[in-house]
């Protein structure tokens, strides 16, 4: 079956396309690798979701899934791993199959970003946690700790301290990049404790379980061991782009350029979210772009 559009992610942007491309009346189909809510799955609590002062994310997870559905959108799972342009465009996922599509929105989000440093791969899943949301209330009056200075990070541990003993939070700087209205609450958090100028050198493991992480001092290479039992890095995210590279849509981090419209300079490629090149990524602004791609790609197809 040939598709008016194939979006491509189910987070908030995704969604929002479906919902506007499928009250435009075009054909949808919707591909993830996950379960449709992207990054809201793994959020807390939202509390700049216009209309709603906190909100859990899986919840508004569920409701924009149910609004995509609720005017017929398809949804299959499906790990991208090549699109190509062309009458019509097509989509390749990771078992062979292909979609067919007069065009493509790429809402694939970002991924987080690895610390690199030894023992983070072993120890993923089992102490080593990139889901605060997920993996938390495994840690019930444990010490734990996160690494980084930026929203995630902040928000991440202010979380982490409904269930551990302690949160340190290792930040490689003297500063934190967070909004200050984040940080503030974080530092007002007893039991958050921050280590400025400390940078994640080696997660420690003791019978196949984390122990602690060495950090080093930024500025006299000193170290130190801190023992917990868990580690959470929000280092920052790159975009999932991989398989769009071939096509020149993408900058030199890996994001993709589009128009005002949301158009990459391939025609019938649009982009969405946190996947673009862009100021503000947050769940607003990628219900936003998904909404303008949508009804750009109406008008295209409409004028074809
Ligand atoms: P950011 O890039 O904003 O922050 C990453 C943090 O990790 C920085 O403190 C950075 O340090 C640090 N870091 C990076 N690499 C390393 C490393 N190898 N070792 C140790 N520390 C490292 O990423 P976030 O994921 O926090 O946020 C991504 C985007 O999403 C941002 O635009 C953010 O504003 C947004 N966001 C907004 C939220 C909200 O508004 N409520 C909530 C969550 C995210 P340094 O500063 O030195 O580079």
């Amino acid at each position: 079956m040939r598709y008016d559009v194939i979006i491509l992610g189910a987070g908030p942007a995704g969604l929002s396309a479906a919902v506007y491309a499928r009250r435009a009346g075009l054909t949808v189909l919707i591909l993830d690798a996950g379960a449709p809510g992207g990054k809201m799955n793994l959020t807390a609590e939202l509390e700049n979701w216009p209309g709603d002062q906190k909100v859990a994310g899986p919840e508004l997870a569920y409701r924009m899934y149910e609004h995509a559905m609720h005017f017929g959108a398809e949804q299959k799972y499906g790990n991208v791993t090549k699109i190509e342009d062309g009458e019509p465009k097509k989509v390749t996922c990771d078992d062979g199959t292909v979609y067919e599509g007069r065009t493509i929105i790429i809402a694939t989000g970002t991924k987080e970003r690895k610390m690199g440093i030894p023992n983070e791969t072993e120890m993923t899943g089992r102490g080593v946690s990139y889901c605060a949301v997920c993996d938390g209330p495994f840690f019930r009056d444990e010490p734990v700790a996160v690494i980084g200075g930026g929203n995630s990070a902040l928000q991440e541990a202010d979380y982490l301290t409904r269930f551990a003993s302690k949160v340190h939070v290792i930040v490689r700087r003297n500063v934190f990049r967070a909004d200050k209205i984040v940080a503030d609450k974080a530092t007002d958090n007893p039991k958050i404790e921050v280590h400025f100028l400390r940078k994640p050198v080696e997660v420690l493991v003791e019978d196949n379980k984390v122990k602690g992480i060495r950090i080093e001092n930024s500025e006299t290479h000193e170290q130190e061991d801190l023992f917990v039992n868990a580690i959470f890095p929000f280092i920052g995210l790159d975009p999932v782009t991989d398989f769009a590279k071939d096509l020149g849509i993408c900058n030199e981090q890996g994001y993709i350029v589009t128009d005002e419209n949301m158009q990459t300079k391939v025609p019938g490629i649009y982009a969405a979210g946190d996947v673009r090149a862009k100021f503000l990524r947050q769940v607003v602004t990628a219900t936003n772009d998904g909404a303008i791609a949508a009804q750009s790609i109406s008008h295209h197809l409409n004028e074809a």
